[in-house]
């Protein structure tokens, strides 16, 4: 592999962007600063560097660590299917065609459509494969360096007492799990109950003699569909900006009692619905219920013996074969200079960590949407705070997120959608406001039909999140295509809209 140190720039009137990664916020952000200087603004030149020798980050599935560097990227496993619904996982100018993929569609079709949004927006020769940036240096090198690596490939492990001295049975983060087979007659344990571990439960249950999942906190556990919808379709625009949280939440915690049935007593966790990034897989509750998961409302005390997991409650898990940890990733920058990630803040607050953020939604609307505001600074079209004022606009959110979502590592930078999605492109007068989408121009739509225009009025705010919404106004905006894949989006459509094709070129 080729290794690279990021090189000097040529000017300051010349905007060179280097883009580190090339998976699906890293494509994005390539797009948006050559859509710059298509839109008739700043001609932007972007080369972006990707350590592995294909492009589409996570989604190109790796079966095992690279022979050469002995890396593994990719964490997803052969039997992912996404858990964000076709209709909000696409780009806001390349929607997922219907025709080809069903409403939850898996890992290799996601992987696939990034390598056709890629060739659709023409990113090849911007791209260097097989080239891992080590370092950037401070001095005056690019005009920007964006930096677009992930954050669920460095395995976190806690230091789990007894793990190294006496157990001697299978232990591997989940990051390594792939596939159920070689598991079959086996007892299983599984800490942690994010999306991975609740997804390899499910995974391990038909052939394993026993699968335990670990958990302090418990979790909220969603299913794909309620009441034949995709479930994200009862969380929209309207009950997210419009309808006071509570209220909110407590429809839509009804609304899965009535679907789903309570949830188990061991599951149940003490903070609310909302609180939580959501994890969904549908068969889970069935599969705890039916006692094909045991469930352990607990925290892990150590290892001890050869094969035994001890719990904080006393319970001993004995004989087990595998342990699996889903115990969550670093989100280590080693490339960036270290004051980066601290919205160059000169105190010693750790927890400032320059405004990563964890969304409770698809990654490519938010990735869309961070590239577009990103691109909108170092093109000039708006002044993104710095300095002290970064570092307390960080605090106050913290201080907001400590009060919205419940204290852990994983939801420690956890945003509400929709209005983080708007607030990244308010600056550019990109976010749908009310008074923006009742502007003759839209409100009539490609049609010139009020009705037409009232319909997609009320899908932006009553349907699912279709990413479109992001390009009917404002810089980058799109108008027509975005009302064109909104309306068929609400309609249900199998397929795009002729209009809708011959705009995407297809
Ligand atoms: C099991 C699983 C299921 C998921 N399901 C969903 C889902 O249903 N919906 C959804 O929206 N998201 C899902 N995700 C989240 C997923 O991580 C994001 O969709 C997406 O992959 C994030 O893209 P990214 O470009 O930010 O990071 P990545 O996809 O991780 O890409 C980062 C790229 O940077 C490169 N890189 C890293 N360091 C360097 C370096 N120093 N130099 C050069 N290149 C470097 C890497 O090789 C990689 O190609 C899932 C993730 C997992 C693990």
């Amino acid at each position: 592999m080729e290794s690279t140190t990021i090189e000097p720039g040529k000017g300051d009137r010349e905007k060179r962007v280097a883009i580190i990664g090339a998976g699906l916020s890293g494509l994005v952000a390539c797009k948006e600063c050559l859509a710059e200087g298509q839109d008739g603004g700043v001609e932007i030149t972007a080369d972006v560097f990707e350590a592995r020798a294909e492009i589409g980050g996570q989604w190109a599935y790796q079966a095992e660590p690279d022979a050469a560097t002995g890396e593994l990227h990719s964490s997803i496993y052969d039997g992912v299917v996404l858990n964000s619904c076709r209709d909000t996982t696409g780009f806001s100018d390349f929607p997922v065609d219907p025709a080809r993929h069903g409403d939850y569609f898996t890992h290799w079709q996601m992987h696939q459509y990034l390598l056709e949004y890629a060739d659709h927006v023409n990113l090849h020769p911007h791209i260097r494969l097989s080239t891992k940036v080590l370092r950037c240096p401070q001095e005056r090198t690019y005009d920007a360096v964006i930096s677009a690596i992930g954050y669920n490939t460095i395995p976190l492990v806690p230091d789990f007492k007894g793990l190294k001295e006496s157990f001697r049975d299978e232990f591997l983060h989940g990051h390594y799990y792939r596939r159920p087979g070689r598991f079959g007659g086996k007892r299983v344990a599984i800490i942690g109950a994010g999306s991975s571990a609740i997804d390899i439960a499910c995974e391990l249950v038909p052939g394993c003699r026993e699968v335990h999942l670990v958990t302090r906190r418990g979790t909220w556990v969603l299913p794909r569909y309620c009441l034949g919808k995709p479930v994200e379709a009862w969380d929209n625009r309207a009950t997210q900006i419009w309808m006071p949280a509570r209220l909110s939440e407590w429809l839509q915690q009804k609304l899965l009692d009535v679907v789903q049935g309570p949830h188990p007593d061991e599951l149940k966790p003490e903070h609310r619905l909302m609180q939580q990034n959501p994890t969904i897989r549908s068969e889970f509750l069935e599969r705890v219920r039916t006692g094909l998961i045991k469930i352990h409302r607990a925290d892990v005390d150590g290892f001890e013996g050869d094969h035994a997991l001890v719990l904080s409650d006393g319970t001993r898990l004995e004989d087990l074969d595998v342990v699996i940890a889903c115990t969550g990733y670093s989100r280590d920058q080693p490339h960036l200079p270290a004051d980066v990630l601290r919205g160059n803040d000169d105190d010693d607050d750790d927890e400032l960590d320059g405004g990563i953020t964890n969304n409770p939604g698809p990654a490519p609307p938010a990735a869309e949407a961070a590239a577009r505001y990103v691109v909108g600074a170092i093109a000039g079209h708006h002044v993104p705070p710095s300095g002290a004022a970064l570092a307390a606009a960080i605090r106050s959110e913290q201080a907001w997120r400590r009060a919205a979502f419940v204290s852990s590592p994983r939801h420690a930078n956890t945003e509400t959608y929709v209005p983080y999605i708007d607030d990244l492109l308010a600056p550019l007068g990109a976010d749908p406001t009310l008074g923006r989408l009742l502007a003759p121009r839209l409100l009539l739509g490609n049609h010139g039909s009020l009705l037409t225009g009232l319909r997609g009025l009320g899908a932006v705010y009553f349907d699912v999140t279709s990413n479109a919404q992001w390009r009917l106004c404002g810089r980058g905006a799109k108008p027509e295509l975005a009302v064109e894949t909104i309306l068929r989006t609400a309609r249900r459509d199998k397929e795009f809209s002729k209009r809708e094709k011959e705009l995407l070129g297809l």
